[in-house]
């Protein structure tokens, strides 16, 4: 495992690569948006927007929207700055949060078209069940109709425009499998949600229960863009100052030391996703909190040091109550939760520390420190220059 010279980002993520001087992509995608010709892309963009005006049809776009400061931030920039008519998609999530559905509504209050769908609840919790003892990620399977219904919408009502938030391989640095650029239809090759809807047949359910897990065959005429791509100001923290202004309001009482993560204005719509990270975190030795620093760190706002700080005190860290929550709603118990989080993981990261409390958080220790390069074993040493520590 080792770290970006430029943010506490490990080699660990999925996607993610370095260059010789151990610069993480995404530090790398930062470095090239400073000398990005901004007016060249705002006019691309302008032109892609008459262009679809002058279709003249009901709709100019689809944006598929949580509700939360991405969401806002796209709806108003299309309506706004670029003169569009956007419909927008949300995809419910299960366990909807109260802040999540009043964010929704604050959206739409604003002066917007909103199709709300809601995937059938009994297959969606099962595939989280599945996602969640067959790959350690139970919200795997709802990422697919996040992205997908934006493009059935499109699809169904022939709207020829879908604007997407930000590019992983741009944002995140995730650039295997994906393409840096304005072009968002790449999205179907990203990770996350890679392979067709058959992978989730499962306890009796078959491919018409997910219709809205899969992309339409026929896209023709249907073009798909990253709005990060073309807009100088898209950012983190840029976008939940103008969301705010708007009338979003963040988690109430929010404690990064039971969430695992920073901006109480993220992840607002569902539990299921915080909880997510905690397996990440297992996983890959990294989770929330290093993604909200290295974009803070990218942008200026934060050094690498007080980031690292902040991954340390704070990534990983989960209330009991949202595992129980989770728990309940899958219909297992904590034993089987933690006896399943033990298959993945990964051993060469962390170490079971046995003095501690057999089925609670905190018994899988790391081993590594973060921001210091760490090798696991000989065996396995990559060819990367000459890391700072080893231990
Ligand atoms: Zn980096």
């Amino acid at each position: 495992m080792i770290y970006c010279c430029k943010c506490p980002q490990p080699d660990t993520r999925p996607g993610i690569v370095f260059d010789d001087e151990q610069v993480c992509s995404a530090c790398y995608q930062a470095e090239l948006r400073e000398s990005v010709n901004w007016g060249r892309r705002e006019e691309e963009l302008r032109v892609i927007s008459e262009t679809v005006k002058e279709k003249n049809g009901d709709f100019d776009c689809v944006i598929g929207v949580s509700g939360g400061k991405d969401s806002h931030f796209q709806a108003f920039y299309a309506r706004d700055n670029l003169g569009l008519k956007p419909l927008l998609v949300n995809c419910a999530p299960e366990n909807f949060t109260n802040v999540g559905r009043a964010n929704l509504e604050n959206l739409v209050s604003h002066g917007f078209d909103l199709i709300s769908i809601r995937p059938n609840p009994v297959v969606m919790k099962a595939l989280t069940k599945k996602g969640f003892f067959e790959y350690g990620n139970p919200v795997k399977p709802s990422e697919y109709p996040l992205y997908a219904v934006s493009w059935i919408i499109a699809n169904k009502f022939d709207i020829p425009l879908i604007i997407q938030g930000d590019n992983p391989a741009e944002t995140l640095g995730i650039v295997e499998d994906t393409d840096t650029g304005g072009n968002a239809y790449s999205i179907r090759k990203h990770n996350t949600i890679s392979g067709d809807a058959s992978q989730w047949l499962y306890e009796g359910i078959d491919l018409r229960d997910l219709f809205f897990y899969q992309f339409p065959n026929e896209l023709e005429g249907i073009r798909s863009i990253w709005l990060s791509h073309y807009v100088k100001e898209w950012s983190n923290t840029g976008n939940t100052e103008f969301a705010i202004s708007k009338g979003l309001h963040g988690r109430p009482n929010h404690d990064p030391s039971e969430t695992g993560k920073l901006n109480s204005y993220c992840s607002i719509d569902s539990d299921i996703h915080i909880l997510n990270q905690l397996l990440k975190y297992y996983k890959f030795g990294f989770g929330f909190v290093t993604d909200e620093v290295c974009y803070d760190i990218r942008e200026g706002r934060m050094t690498r040091e007080a980031g690292i700080e902040l991954v340390r005190k704070y990534d990983g860290r989960l209330s009991r109550k949202y595992i129980l929550e989770f728990c309940d709603y899958i219909g297992i118990s904590e034993y089987t939760f933690w006896k399943t989080v033990d298959k993945f993981v990964n051993k060469d990261l962390f170490y079971r520390d046995s003095s501690r409390s057999i089925w609670r958080p905190g018994e899988w220790v790391p081993k590594f420190k973060v921001g210091v390069d760490y090798v696991p074993r000989k065996e396995n040493r990559r060819n990367y220059p000459s890391p700072n520590e080893v231990f």
